[in-house]
């Protein structure tokens, strides 16, 4: 699923190749993607725009067009934006084609059909969505201690609350519990200010690493020209891809349900205090 560093990618390896260009209409294939307006509004309003800059908010992208509007895309489970796709593999779940003048397209890519695009006036909406930007110099240590307060939910869970700290899902927060060595059952509120202050640290680190790794495509994540991120190969436990046993102590990484959400540890290095 892309998280933060995957839609950072796409942000910036997506923006030199729309920047400026006009949108001249939208295939839908499958019209269940656009979630807002009614379809015939929302191709009829779109064409015509100039796309003036992209950004992120979390795990959301914010297409500016010139008419006032935003495209706003969440890629959810598997979604990817490619720039004119070459492979048959590639070509096989895509959902939404954006055309642009100068022949060229973005391709909304979704084997899940979980992703959606809003064509909006303002992006309020997402700002009441989320909490924090965790790679913004304002997300202190202190603030990460302040939201987690006397919460009682396992720290896991908390770290996947997008209102807590907008942009980290099951990789990055499995990945950064364990670099912490923070137990995932953990209450929220229990950790120690050294433990945050640790946990808020590697949270940077793993994020950074992964943006400068372009991602990681373990399941059906592509970036825009089409290839694969990096970042799953530097993974100690997300996804089982660290291996069967830990990289510190020679332990075995257990597997276990969090909320509804499969969490990789090593029970040994992560001690439950
Ligand atoms: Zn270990």
């Amino acid at each position: 699923m892309p998280e933060l560093p995957e839609v950072e990618t796409v942000k910036n390896e997506l923006l030199p190749h729309v920047i400026g260009r006009c949108i001249t209409g939208v295939t839908l294939v499958w019209e269940g993607i656009v979630k807002e307006p009614s379809v015939d509004e929302f191709q009829a309003r779109i064409t015509g725009q100039v796309i003036t800059g992209i950004s992120r908010r979390g795990k959301y992208l914010m297409i500016s067009l010139s008419g006032g509007d935003y495209l706003v895309v969440h890629l959810k489970m598997s979604g990817s934006l490619i720039v004119s796709p070459d492979s048959p593999e590639l070509l096989k779940f895509v959902r939404a084609i954006i055309h642009l003048d100068g022949d060229s397209s973005i391709f909304f890519r979704d084997p899940r059909k979980f992703g959606m695009m809003r064509l909006v006036s303002d992006v309020d909406f997402v700002e009441r969505k989320l909490g924090p930007e965790p790679l913004e110099d304002s997300f202190t240590a202190g603030v990460l201690a302040r939201r987690l307060g006397k919460r009682t939910a396992p720290i896991k869970a908390l770290l996947l609350d997008q209102k807590l700290v907008a942009g980290i899902g099951n990789m990055y927060a499995d990945e950064a519990l364990y670099a912490a060595r923070i137990n995932p059952w953990r209450r929220g509120g229990s950790l120690s200010r050294r433990e945050v202050k640790c946990l808020h640290g590697e949270i940077q680190r793993i994020l950074w690493a992964a943006i400068s790794n372009k991602g990681a495509s373990v399941d059906t994540y592509f970036r825009p020209d089409g290839s694969e991120g990096t970042a799953h190969y530097e993974f100690k436990v997300a996804h089982g891809l660290g291996g069967k046993t830990c990289s510190v102590c020679g332990g075995p990484i257990t597997r276990e349900v969090v909320r509804g959400r499969g969490t990789y540890y090593c029970p040994h290095c992560q001690r439950l205090k």
